[in-house]
């Protein structure tokens, strides 16, 4: 599975349907149409192996139970290369971009935010934001497809719009990022709460839209690994708490202070005594946070989800629909989120943009 989900396909462009007939036989073989957690089962029997060996679909946005048997190559792949941390945190990775951008001579607006495209019978001649017009050869977006197509294009293809119309989308994400005034030397860099009722809290969040009392919690605690996440003495961590998306119709200013509570109180029932009482600093985001500050539709926190019929030339494609200078990066396209991922998707555009341009 990970030869050919992660070698051969991640990297290469879904755009032709040929493409996709052309691995039928492969997919058919490999059994990809059966869901992780089946496949999992057909090798465990243990209801908590089965539960600790199937999670990682929540990683990219699906649930165990019907994200397709492909997704299990995650395992592979972080027995293969490890799992990274970039020292300092996430913030570095981009510091280290944008410092590469700007040797390449790459100009960086940021506190912009797009607001129209502009057109040229089918191509895109400039767009425009808040400070200004930009003129534009071609348009890389890594905004969600979804966003952008039912945001800034009037007419979509029917292949566009039908996407649009039956696509599932990931879940959402409860983020309470809180530091305290205690080092917790045995919390390890990574650690799963699992809830009591495994398929029934997944199928509360993804079929019926409802969030519960019982909730999972991935626990991160990046100062197991990097001392300077964090001032001497102290300790900093991120709760991750699966979440309906917008679909459900919450009020998250009020569910976000409920749920916030409530994962104080279960670290503090599980890994982290009397908690509340060492917490110095703390703030939270909620799915509403996701779209209002990154533009996601329904607030999800991973896009569209990695269902087998949302994935390859299913999924949005890298290359614009409809649209002769547009491409795609990002969660939302081909291959999918998470790091890995959205990466891969800049390398399918580097080579679409090569073949097209030089
Ligand atoms: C809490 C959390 C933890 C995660 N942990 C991991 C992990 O450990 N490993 C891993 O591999 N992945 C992880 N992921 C997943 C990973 O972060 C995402 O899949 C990835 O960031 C998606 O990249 P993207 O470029 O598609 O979207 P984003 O990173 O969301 O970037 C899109 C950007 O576009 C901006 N934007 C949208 N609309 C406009 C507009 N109109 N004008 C201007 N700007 C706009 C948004 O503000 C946003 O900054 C995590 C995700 C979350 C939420």
């Amino acid at each position: 599975m990970f030869k050919v989900g992660f070698s051969q396909l991640a990297h290469r462009p879904f755009h032709s349907f040929f493409e996709m007939f052309k691995l039928i036989p492969t997919m058919i073989k490999l059994k990809s149409y059966r869901s992780v957690f089946s496949l999992v089962s057909s090798h465990m029997e243990h209801d908590k192996l089965r539960q600790a060996f199937s999670i990682q679909p929540l990683l990219v946005g699906g649930n165990p139970f019907n994200t397709t048997s492909i997704y299990s190559l995650i395992h592979f792949l972080e027995f293969k290369d490890g799992i990274h941390f970039a020292r300092g945190g996430m913030g570095k990775l981009v510091s280290a971009l944008i410092k590469l951008m700007k040797e390449e001579g790459i100009k960086i607006y940021t506190d912009t935010k797009l607001e129209k495209i502009i057109f040229e019978k089918n191509k895109i001649s400039s767009i425009q934001t808040n400070k200004g017009v930009i003129k534009c050869d071609h348009l890389i977006s890594n905004t969600d497809p979804e966003y952008f197509y039912s945001q800034f294009v009037k007419k979509n293809t029917i292949k566009v719009n039908l996407r649009r119309k039956f696509y599932k989308k990931s879940m959402g994400l409860f983020v309470l990022y809180f530091g305290t005034q205690k080092v917790y030397e045995n919390i390890e860099h990574h650690t799963i709460i699992l809830g009591k009722h495994y398929k029934k809290l997944l199928e509360q969040i993804f079929k019926h839209k409802k969030l519960s009392e019982e909730i999972s919690i991935y626990l991160h605690r990046p100062t197991a690994t990097d001392k300077s996440m964090a001032p001497e003495g102290c300790d900093s961590f991120y709760a991750l708490v699966p979440v309906p998306n917008l679909d459900a119709n919450y009020n998250w200013k009020r569910k976000g202070v409920e749920l916030k509570d409530l994962v104080i109180k279960r670290l503090s029932e599980t890994i982290m005594p009397n908690l509340s009482e060492h917490i110095k600093t703390i703030f939270w985001k909620t799915p509403q946070d996701f779209k209002d500050d990154y533009c996601s539709p329904s607030g999800t926190g991973f896009s569209i989800a990695p269902l087998f019929y949302q994935s390859a030339w299913f999924r949005y494609h890298n290359k614009g629909e409809g649209i002769d200078n547009l491409s795609f990066v990002g969660a939302g396209t081909h291959p999918g989120a998470g790091l890995p991922g959205v990466l891969s998707s800049a390398k399918v555009i580097e080579s679409l943009l090569i073949n097209k341009y030089l």
